[in-house]
């Protein structure tokens, strides 16, 4: 191995994950006597929570009238409510490019990411809701599984089976030690209880991995790594650093998970070219130890729309993303929905760049560029 590799940070030795303790855990009426719950609070407990509160109602607390915007949006991501998921949430929707079908461990995520996607999706203060009712989420792999229309009978990725994506609205690995939610999914799904010919997928930017090495997997969920150049990575207040991000990658893809890379949100910052390079050469030697690896990549560009801008902006008015509609392109949904994206020949420039250079780096496949 060349020497330079050697010493690669993501090689060295990984100090413990920084995990997320809430100031505050809030249990819905509705929630508290699921068994799940119970679990939850044992974890929760454990790591130190003093301020549990057992709610009489289902309606969380609203904010308090003299509270500022920054007040109200500190309080709301140090606090994680234990809740029922809503009926739109235990019906699955199908979540193109990634995968056939979506399923809500919870909604919400503890980090500080300046261009977090959620803003734009869910509504009202960022608190970490986390689903109390478990069975009835992950009760529609079974009757869904041979159903959908991004992997189920593609030529390309029908070997993953009928897929369902995790982290549509959270990060499940970043409240994994307080919900244990995944876990249990993954070992469901691993030892056939919803049958044969699903599989899990859910991509992280936190590297708390080591719950998860001994579980019974069977091969059957696709760990993701959330990562991005060390330009964009100052924007992901609160997640893990990105060498720990690939030296967990390299941990769960030695305990036999199929593992990805979600590359998002990729921006064309200066020398994008070099730094998305070394990006990619961090993990292809982060990886040169582990055998017969099954890795896949995913590649996403940064987009915004009008609502997430006025959230984010909220949020984080000191930001310094880019954000500017003048300097973008508008892309319609067939809804009529906008989103600000980059312009086509930046667009075309990324897209012709990660086509070549991903297969060239890492012993990847690329399933997708948006
Ligand atoms: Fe949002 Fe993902 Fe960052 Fe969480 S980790 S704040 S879900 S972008």
């Amino acid at each position: 191995m060349p020497a330079q590799l050697l010493d690669h940070p993501a090689r060295r030795a990984p100090t413990a994950a920084r995990l997320w303790i809430p100031k505050h855990v809030l249990v819905t009426r509705s929630a508290a006597g699921l068994p799940h719950t119970a679990e939850i609070l044992r974890r929760v407990a454990a790591h130190g929570v003093a301020d549990i509160r057992v709610l009489t109602s289902d309606r969380l607390p609203t904010a308090p009238k003299d509270e500022s915007e920054r007040e109200a949006y500190a309080r709301a991501k140090a606090t994680m409510a234990v809740v029922v998921a809503p009926p739109s949430a235990l019906k699955p929707q199908p979540i193109p490019p990634s995968a056939d079908w979506r399923l809500d461990l919870a909604r919400g995520c503890p980090a500080h990411c300046q261009y977090c996607y959620l803003a734009g999706s869910l509504s009202g203060p960022p608190v970490t809701r986390v689903h109390a009712n478990l069975d009835e989420v992950l009760a529609p792999i079974a009757t869904l599984t041979g159903t959908g229309s991004v992997t189920t009978g593609n030529a390309l990725r029908g070997d993953e089976g009928t897929t369902f994506e995790l982290s549509c609205y959270t990060d499940p690995l970043g409240i994994e030690h307080l919900t244990g939610a995944l876990a249990t999914a993954i070992e469901r799904v691993g030892t056939g209880r919803y049958g044969d010919g699903a599989s899990l997928r859910f991509t992280t930017k936190f590297d708390a991995v080591e719950p998860l090495l001994a579980l019974r997997h069977g091969g059957r969920t696709r760990i993701r790594f959330s990562v991005n150049a060390a330009e964009v990575e100052r924007f992901e207040g609160g997640t893990a650093r990105m060498p720990a991000r690939i030296d967990a990658l390299r941990r769960v893809a030695a305990a036999g998970y199929p593992v990805g890379l979600t590359i998002a949100p990729v921006m064309p910052v200066d020398g994008w070219q070099e730094a998305y390079g070394r990006l990619l050469d961090d993990v292809a030697a982060a990886l040169s130890t582990v055998p017969a690896v099954d890795l896949t990549a995913e590649v996403i560009t940064h987009r915004f729309t009008p609502a997430s801008k006025q959230v984010l902006e909220g949020w984080y008015p000191r930001t310094k993303l880019e954000m500017d509609e003048t300097v973008r392109s508008v892309k319609r949904s067939k809804f009529g929905g906008v989103k600000y994206v980059y312009p086509r020949e930046t667009m075309r420039e990324l897209r012709a760049w990660f086509e070549h250079e991903v297969p060239a780096r890492l012993p990847a496949r690329l399933l997708y560029q948006t």
